[in-house]
């Protein structure tokens, strides 16, 4: 049987539920990777989702994993829709999804607009999650993961990873 009564907002909150493989406490609606939820022409749910960094491995298990998460819902034979142009970009990323980045430790991206300075080669400056303060350096342009680079804040002495835009 498939449901075509279902709440939009209600699906949105069950993609909530579908966590960032390398960054547990991000879902795809914080990342902006969820896109647009809709119905079909015969009647089964649509999602759509642009997929951050194609060169992430931890990327490929997504589709299967929202599948796995709409199913447990009673949301039966979903389509999922991988929708690679506009490429997703970290503006995407939602607020609530920056606030809780920094809350994990992890320096959020900066909205590429605001950082113009990077495209002219300038020496960009990332606030530390823990302090506030943006007199830190890179240490290293692979983090944890190689969606991430290494930073380090020269005020606290702690070390950070900062989620890198692309
Ligand atoms: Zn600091």
């Amino acid at each position: 049987m498939t449901l075509t009564a279902t709440d939009p907002a209600e699906i949105w909150s069950i993609l909530e539920e579908v966590k960032d493989p390398e960054i547990p406490v991000l879902s795809i609606v914080d990342l902006g990777i969820a896109r647009e939820v809709k119905y079909t022409d015969d009647g089964r749910l649509e999602i759509v989702i642009s997929p951050t960094y194609s060169g992430c491995p931890a990327m490929y298990m997504l589709e299967e994993q929202i599948k796995a998460i709409l199913i447990k819902h009673n949301l039966m034979d979903p389509v999922i829709t991988t929708r690679l142009s506009p490429a997703w970009t970290t503006d995407w990323m939602t607020e609530q999804g920056r606030d809780k980045l920094r809350a994990y430790g992890i320096a959020p991206p900066e909205k590429t607009s605001h950082n113009k300075s990077v495209l002219f080669g300038g020496q960009k400056k990332i606030a530390c999650p823990k302090c506030g303060s943006d007199n830190s350096e890179q240490i290293s342009e692979f983090g944890s993961t190689a969606c991430k680079a290494l930073y380090r804040c020269l005020d606290c002495r702690e070390p950070f990873d900062y989620f890198k835009c692309i």
